[in-house]
């Protein structure tokens, strides 16, 4: 609706003036616009009132002008459209006017309309112009003046306006011509108050007479324009984003997905702090840090610097036969903080390559070690390691869906998960299982893997902390190797920076990943002790047998050291623990509720397990109207925040977990 439509209050009032002010103002505003002139009477070639709008924009005649697009009548004889028309034998046709202004409207994003003669003028014998601007909806921009009989004009105009629902732009108050100054005062005060009492939001603004049309003054419109402008770009940006969302739909798979009947995606245009911006503008409280990696929040400036300053050096290189500082003060920071034994640090490019390579290095051993029967690994049900067919074969049988793909996936041993909670008091039959299998198959079983303390995207558990404990003797016990996938609990979520510390637990091979960036790019790394290296190298073929492409990319390294900075910068301690003890008392209230299974927290993360499978398109629906970012699955309603999230935003994601529940 960004079509406006100037009439005067009477002929000879500075219509054309005005518009072509109004249309310098949009030029200087960058707004994509083109003037025009419905009819032109008392002119033959190209229209009079054309060329002074031109002259006030300060520029050349249009292609459009000389192709009479910005005036589809123009009649010799000065009279009403109508009356002009019938003189030289036609008639105008409504239709073809609006016809020419919505093929302008299609090309700019605001279109000015200047009128002939005032609001009640005859185009037809049959229709007034208020009555087709009306039909058209065009915004109306009112120009008066101070001559005696204005202020009469002005308030009939406004009123044929109002009666028929025509939307008032705004009232331009031309000084001149003949203009009185003590007329002007007392008729913008009445003016002013008509638009009031009728509670109609359009300014009223004043003109100074235009002495030179080649040295206008500047005049700000701005209040007549705002909203329409804005609506206008709004609904071209609307537009946009339809074909967008088209085109994803139809050509653009997203996570576990069906390309039939894919569930909506939300469109986020900027990320900030806690808040995703959607790009309605709408602005979401972010309760997922991106699947556990955005902790610090989005857009933070430390690590955009981080990025920006290594991207002026080099994005990337290749990692064979090459090393960068990047890489190697990452690395440093690795083995420094993961646990004392974890020496060599094998990077590569996401979580379940990570966790592909710590499987290679745990066969790699073993074989180096003369043990060719320890092909297998043992790893606890409700586990997940990645979607990659090696990372996958480790996930749960049942949530991993091992039965699509029964004949590719590698065979491994598979126990009951631990069923103490983290809080529960060790109960030592848990481990009972993991035991009878190690005794039964060890001389089969190169590694044990799993998630220390908190089993993420298969079920979101947490256990016991004594399981590890008692996992590593029985590991050692067997010449067994334990691998940790970190990559969920890493990097403080669950109060220890790993969650290992928990137990006091060192495996002998680590995965990290997911927040080891602060979730700005993919980036994942294998921490192996020296033991591992060693005994891999000093064997046939006495390398390890992995190389990405994109192995040690500089631009990730760099951030993400800045990331593990950045952390090691604040209390991260006593921010988690207060997001743990407020996630507590406010999930607590939905174990009462009837349709919901347990309610669990443990350092920033926070479940409430329902008893039935969630309808995830309406759920994802009711909390972006809520005005948060919570993805559940399953029946999991879960939360892990960024760390730096306020107690109130917290509060708003919490209630409206519960709500939801209710
Ligand atoms: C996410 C995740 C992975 C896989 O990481 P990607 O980067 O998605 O490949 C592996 N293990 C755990 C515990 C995870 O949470």
């Amino acid at each position: 609706m960004a079509t406006f439509f100037v009439t005067g209050i009477d002929t000879d009032i500075g219509k054309s003036i005005v518009t072509g002010l109004l249309a310098r103002f949009l030029r200087s505003a960058r707004v994509n616009y083109i003037s025009a002139k419905l009819i032109q009477t008392g002119s033959k070639d190209i229209a009079e009132d054309i060329i002074t709008h031109r002259k006030l924009e300060g520029i050349e005649l249009l292609p459009e002008d000389r192709a009479k697009k910005t005036c589809p009548y123009t009649f010799k004889f000065p009279a009403s459209p109508h009356l002009a028309a019938e003189m030289e034998g036609c008639a105008i046709d409504p239709a073809h006017i609006a016809k020419c202004v919505n093929k302008l409207a299609e090309s700019y994003d605001c279109v000015l309309l200047e009128g002939a003669g005032g609001l009640m003028v005859p185009l037809t014998r049959d229709l007034l112009t208020a009555d087709f601007i009306a039909e058209q909806n065009y915004s109306l921009i009112i120009v008066s003046s101070a001559r005696l009989g204005s202020i009469n004009h002005t308030l009939l105009t406004l009123e044929a306006a109002l009666n028929r629902n025509i939307p008032i732009a705004g009232v331009v108050y031309n000084e001149y011509p003949r203009g009185n100054s003590a007329i002007a005062e007392d008729s913008k005060l009445i003016i002013s108050d008509w638009l009031k009492s009728h509670k109609i939001d359009a300014p009223l603004i004043h003109l100074p007479h235009v002495k030179d049309l080649n040295n206008p003054p500047t005049v700000d419109f701005s209040g007549i324009f705002t909203q329409d402008i804005k609506q206008k770009v709004k609904i071209k940006d609307k537009k946009a984003l339809e074909l967008m969302l088209k085109f994803d739909r139809e050509h653009i798979w997203h996570p576990y997905t069906s390309m039939l009947e894919p569930l909506p995606v939300y469109p986020v245009e900027s990320a900030s702090g806690v808040r995703l911006k959607l790009a309605d503008g709408r602005k979401l409280i972010d309760g997922m840090s991106s699947w556990w990696a955005a902790i610090h929040g989005y857009n933070h400036p430390v690590l955009n610097e981080a990025v920006k300053k290594q991207l002026e050096k080099m994005s990337h290189v290749m990692f064979g036969g090459i090393t960068h500082q990047p890489a190697v003060d990452l690395c440093r920071k690795l083995i420094e903080i993961t646990p004392e034994p974890l020496q060599k640090v094998f990077l590569s490019d996401s979580g379940s390559i990570s966790v592909e390579v710590a499987i290679k290095m745990a066969l790699q051993y073993q074989q180096a070690k003369g043990l060719k029967n320890k092909s297998r690994l043992l790893t606890i049900r409700s586990g997940y390691h990645g979607d990659t067919l090696g990372a996958m074969a480790l996930c749960d049988p049942v949530t991993g869906m091992h039965s699509l793909f029964t004949d590719t996936l590698a065979k491994h041993y598979f126990v009951e998960a631990p069923l103490c909670g983290f809080e529960d008091e060790w109960n030592p039959e848990d481990i009972a299982g993991m035991r009878s299998t190690l005794e039964k198959h060890a001389d089969r079983i190169a590694a044990v893997i799993l998630e220390p303390v908190v089993q993420g995207a298969g079920g979101m558990r947490f256990y016991s902390p004594q399981y590890l404990v008692e996992l590593r003797k029985l590991c050692d016990e067997h010449s067994v190797l334990l691998i940790f996938d970190e990559i969920a609990t890493g990097f403080g979520r669950s109060g220890k920076l790993f969650a290992c510390e928990h137990a006091g637990v060192t495996p002998d091979i680590m995965c990290v990943g997911k927040a080891l960036t602060g979730g700005c790019m993919t980036l994942a790394a294998t921490l192996a002790t020296i033991d591992i290296a060693h005994t891999i190298s000093s064997s046939e073929p006495g390398v390890f047998m992995h190389g990405p492409t994109f192995m040690g990319n500089p631009l990730a390294c760099a951030v993400a050291k800045a990331s593990l900075d950045l952390l090691e910068q604040y209390d991260w301690k006593t921010k988690i623990a207060a997001i743990e003890q407020q996630l507590k008392s406010e999930l607590a209230p939905a174990r009462e509720h009837p349709k919901v299974k347990d309610v669990r927290v443990l350092g920033a993360i926070g479940v409430i397990e329902m008893k039935e499978a969630v309808d995830m398109a309406k759920i994802q629906k009711s909390f972006v109207e809520a005005g948060v970012w919570i993805r559940p699955f399953g029946r999991l309603i879960y939360i892990m925040p960024p760390y730096i999230i306020s107690s109130e935003d917290l509060s708003i994601l919490t209630k409206a977990m519960l709500q939801i529940t209710r």
